[in-house]
């Protein structure tokens, strides 16, 4: 008997909803997978039963996440087809996800994938000829189905089998949102519950691409690791020296956020005695850079005109057992070691 069950890439935006409903409105079981890294899901790396159940509330949709950064970083590191407008490989990274989803087929007994891609939504990874590219380069070229605009599209192989009735597939195309909203109310969505459109993941965004930018050619020529990527897109960067980076937490929130980066070569550092943010070097772990970096931790402390501060340091928030002292960094300072978004 025919698998009347597929993989569905879901990124939690309203087309890849409306491709699971779709599905599943079809009779097909569905097994959703979020490919989750710092720059798309942080939230749901952190905390990925909160991220599914959140999915299952609102959408009927049952999501695994899948933690996709180890996979990603020789993506963003060396992209076969480039870069979009800032450091974002979308092309290589869907042909990436496409490519775990089909040897997870087996594994789920599922016999196609079905993605929320709309022909012409995307100036780069959803035009036509770069969709075909995507699909062949991934090995998906028969089995890959974007319910969505399937009409304008070659059948694949689910729907020559009848596995899924092509008729009921829709012919939608380009940048507009009317359709899908449409959809969307007469699936039940909540208008609440109906996600923003997103531009791209912080790959997008130019302060974080600066960032990761930076990180990519201090780790060279070995590709960052997992740990080296988070640190860049949470809290407020500076360069101690050329292999050395640190970060300090802007909020309540990034302090949270910080303190969970609990990772191999990060140490935390917090000025003793008053409120003020949690910070993490990585890299040199000299006493010079300790200084500086406990200097500039005390400039954005409660701390900053007092004297004869200190600051713990150590390699969790929870065991911070090192002191140095604390000497308040003055603008100069600050303006030689705070990244340069310019460069
Ligand atoms: S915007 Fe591009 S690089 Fe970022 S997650 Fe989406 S496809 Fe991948």
């Amino acid at each position: 008997m025919e698998r009347r069950r597929c993989i569905a890439l879901y990124s939690g935006g309203l087309d890849s909803i409306i491709a699971v409903k779709l599905m599943m409105s079809q009779g097909i079981d569905v097994i959703p997978l979020f490919f989750a890294t710092p720059f798309f899901g942080l939230d749901a790396i952190r905390d990925p039963r909160s991220y599914r159940d959140k999915q299952l509330e609102r959408y009927g949709v049952y999501v695994h996440v899948i933690d996709y950064t180890d996979d990603f970083i020789p993506i963003l590191s060396t992209p076969k087809h480039g870069y979009g407008r800032w450091l974002n490989p979308c092309i290589d990274c869907k042909i990436g996800m496409l490519r775990k989803a089909r040897n997870l087929l087996k594994p789920f007994n599922a016999s196609f994938i079905i993605t929320g891609e709309v022909l012409g939504q995307r100036p780069m990874s959803q035009r036509r000829d770069t969709m075909n590219i995507i699909a062949r380069e991934a090995g998906c070229k028969d089995i890959l189905l974007r319910p969505l605009c399937a009409r304008h599209l070659s059948p694949t192989e689910p729907e020559l089998s009848g596995i899924v009735d092509r008729d009921a597939l829709l012919d939608i195309t380009g940048r507009g949102r009317k359709t899908q909203l449409g959809i969307a109310g007469s699936m039940g969505i909540k208008p609440q519950y109906i996600p923003t459109p997103t531009g791209g993941c912080l790959l997008t965004n130019a302060e974080v691409a600066s960032k990761v930018r930076h990180t990519i050619e201090r780790c060279h020529p070995l590709p960052p690791t997992r740990y080296d990527l988070f640190m860049d897109v949470v809290g407020r960067k500076f360069v101690l020296d050329e292999s050395t980076i640190f970060t300090v937490a802007r909020n309540e929130e990034e302090n949270k956020i910080l303190s969970e980066m609990i990772f191999p070569g990060n140490i935390f550092i917090k000025i003793s005695g008053y409120p003020g943010p949690l910070a993490v070097m990585r890299g040199e772990m000299t006493k010079e850079n300790l200084g500086i970096a406990a200097s500039i931790c005390l400039r954005y402390s409660k701390a900053r005109g007092t004297g004869g501060v200190k600051a713990y340091w150590g390699d969790s928030p929870m065991s911070m057992n090192g002191v140095i002292d604390a000497r308040i960094a003055n603008d100069d300072i600050l303006r030689r070691y705070q990244f340069d978004f310019s460069r």
